[in-house]
């Protein structure tokens, strides 16, 4: 049996599977020690995107190629000369390619936050717009099973978070002065004047409204000549 890395823990149960490739695997249960105190000391908030897939409230940006798309000519022709073998081996590249990402993007998140604060951003909405392909490519899902199993082993706490209206919300003064389109990725509040990169300043609104700050519709002003308040369609991109 070849080892990726030496078992860590100690080895409680185990079972066999095998992937679309013919290939065996063994899948050994191990118990671990979790650690007594949080390893990381920030609070982070997480913007789950398309573009950036993860980004941090702290500056962070995890972004990954698409994957679908970089292979897509490979897998066609592929596909038109009927060579499955190929079509399965293409396919199981980019799954472990994005499997080895989102493992070291989440793992490193693990270790440097206690508090991590996730965007309830809805996959099952998504994918009935033009942004299916790449909202299965972004795998949010992946990355929201690994976060809270990581945060657990490293005493910290995972919990979900409120995102709506998180883009277009300036995250210093809490004024909805953000752009409404996609394509723009920086921008410059127009009641404090401070500097935003489009994703981080969703994580950074994503941990200011969870740690307590009033909603949009509870008190902060629109703009002149921004959408009603209450109109959720008009504030989530
Ligand atoms: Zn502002």
């Amino acid at each position: 049996m070849w080892l990726s890395r030496p078992v860590d823990g100690l080895v409680k149960t185990g079972s066999f599977t095998q992937d679309a490739r013919g290939r065996w695997y063994v899948n050994v249960q191990c118990a671990v020690r979790d650690a007594t105190e949080p390893v990381g000391h920030l609070d982070l908030g997480i913007d789950l995107g398309l573009t950036s897939q993860i980004a941090c409230s702290d500056g962070v940006i995890s972004r990954r190629a698409h994957l679908t798309r970089q292979h897509a000519t490979a897998r066609a022709m592929a596909q038109r000369a009927h060579k499955k073998r190929r079509v399965k081996a293409l396919q199981a590249t980019m799954a472990n390619i994005r499997k080895d990402w989102t493992h070291q993007a989440t793992t490193a998140i693990a270790r440097r936050a206690k508090l991590r604060v996730i965007g309830d951003v809805s996959s099952t909405k998504l994918i009935k717009t033009p942004f299916a392909a790449s909202t299965y490519a972004a795998a949010w899902g992946i990355v929201r099973r690994q976060l809270p199993y990581k945060a657990r082993r490293l005493a910290g706490i995972c919990v979900d978070g409120h995102e709506r209206c998180s883009r277009v919300t300036c995250a210093d003064c809490g004024a909805r002065s953000g752009p409404r389109g996609l394509g723009v990725r920086t921008w410059v509040c127009l009641c404090c004047g401070v500097a935003h990169e489009r994703d981080v300043n969703a994580a950074r609104d994503i941990l200011a409204f969870r740690s307590g700050r009033a909603t949009p519709s509870e008190g902060i002003p629109v703009l002149e000549g921004g959408e009603d308040v209450n109109e959720s369609k008009s504030c989530r991109l």
